[in-house]
């Protein structure tokens, strides 16, 4: 197919550029000013729109899509623990199959129809360990997205639970990684994970040649408990595990120092900033001006990115960075870079050779956009009321702000069912 008369942007180094797009076989296969259509060749005119590569979601849970609005427990946690305890993890023992693949198709659509065409879920749901992660990516791949999916191991779950986690890790990357889902090994926090535990997560990256993703320094408690058990810190203690290598992702480190990240860099990790979770937890700020290797995560409070870019940027000007529509591009073309090396493709550049994974925004600004002024428009123009199409891999995911893989009424309809149920669960786990 043929792209015609768009602007094309780049978040690294920021470009914008006339450009037309020939996509085939799921690649970009030509890129220039006027490109003249082959014979039987699909055209699309796209004048007055905007394509950005792809957006990448670098931390986030789609098992939290069934929580919008349901009811808050019966005392009100004082603490991020007692958040996890009264909230979160007594949302995921409720959740069963129907509940993991049914939230997975509600994210995957927000995500969609938000411009995201690449995620990394966290996912837990301890009453149904063994098969999840195949939920989730049959659901992801029915909508059309990419994904890079784990289970989140955990001593809170007794052993049974833990050694169930780590083997949902290792069977899903032997068998069922195909070319839009790819896994990593999952893991809760340092606070969750027992010596055998992070033994065993060791194990797990070893065996399957992937990479870990797990929560850092979230909250000071993580920190405190790691100091108090081991006497080191919470990087430190994955480095003594053999667990900070190339690729891993560590999500949150509101609490490490700048010295930490550094040298959690200087051992190939990356860092997922979230920073709408970060200000709806109140665990701190995070020590932004320290990555190099970060990129964003909504961590499942939506699935939207450009809201998450723009508070982004909001909370880096509250803290005076006057380099922060510069640093939250960065985060958005570090999410790119973290996708290429965990698929091996080149994400995040608009040029031959690319992977077709692009959003076309209908936008069209009443001031001039170029080059020099793309973070002005991201960050105070563009939102995903802009979107208007999708394509993953060459294929459509969202055609003029119409899903292609799931009818979006009827899985909203059922979603409220499965959501009452879920809740109902809950109450009962009080
Ligand atoms: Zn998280």
């Amino acid at each position: 197919m043929l792209l015609k008369g768009a602007s094309l942007a780049a978040f690294d180094p920021p470009l914008v550029e006339r450009a037309d797009l020939r996509i085939e076989g799921g690649r970009i296969v030509e890129r220039r000013p006027a490109l003249a259509p082959a014979d039987g060749e699909e055209v699309h005119d796209l004048s007055g729109h905007l394509i950005l590569p792809g957006l990448v979601n670098a931390h986030t849970h789609l098992y939290s899509a069934l929580a919008r609005g349901m009811p808050g427990p019966a005392s009100p946690p004082r603490s991020f623990v007692e958040v996890l305890e009264r909230v979160w993890w007594r949302l995921d023992r409720a959740l069963d199959e129907e509940a993991v693949r049914v939230s997975a198709l509600v994210g995957g659509t927000e995500a969609a129809l938000s411009g995201t065409t690449l995620l990394l879920d966290h996912h837990s749901s301890p009453t149904f360990i063994r098969g999840s992660l195949l939920a989730v990516r049959g659901a992801l791949e029915e909508v059309g997205l990419r994904s890079v999916l784990c289970y989140e191991v955990t001593d809170r779950n007794g052993e049974g639970g833990r050694r169930e986690g780590l083997e949902e890790n290792v069977a899903f990357q032997v068998a069922h990684q195909s070319d839009l889902t790819r896994g990593m090994v999952g893991a809760h926090a340092s606070f969750t994970l027992s010596e055998e535990a992070m033994a065993g997560l060791a194990d797990a990256v070893q065996r399957t040649g992937s990479s870990l993703h797990i929560h850092v320094a979230e909250d000071r408690a993580d920190v405190e408990a790691c100091r108090a058990r081991y006497g080191e810190g919470v990087a430190d203690r994955l480095h003594r595990h053999g667990l900070l290598i190339a690729r891993t992702l560590l999500a949150h480190c509101v609490h490490l120092d700048a010295g930490e990240v550094e040298s959690a860099h200087a051992r190939g990790a990356w860092i997922a900033h979230n920073p709408r979770s970060n200000q709806n937890n109140a665990v701190g700020y995070a020590p932004t001006a320290a990555i190099r290797r970060g990129a964003l995560g909504t961590d499942g409070i939506d699935q939207d990115l450009l809201a998450e870019a723009r508070a982004a940027f909001l909370h880096m000007r509250e803290a005076g960075r006057a380099d922060a529509a510069e640093a939250v591009l960065g985060l958005l073309a570090g999410g790119h870079r973290l996708a290429s090396a965990l698929f091996g493709l080149p994400f995040g550049k608009l040029d031959a050779g690319g992977p077709a994974d692009l959003v076309i925004l209908q936008y069209d600004p009443p001031t001039a956009l170029h080059t020099g002024n793309l973070a002005g428009h991201l960050l105070f123009g563009v939102d995903r009321s802009h979107v208007r199409s999708v394509l993953v891999a060459g294929r459509w995911v969202v055609r003029d702000r119409r899903l292609l893989g799931v009818e979006a009424e009827a899985l909203w309809a059922r979603a409220r069912t499965v959501a009452s149920a879920v809740w109902e669960r809950m109450d009962a786990l009080a």
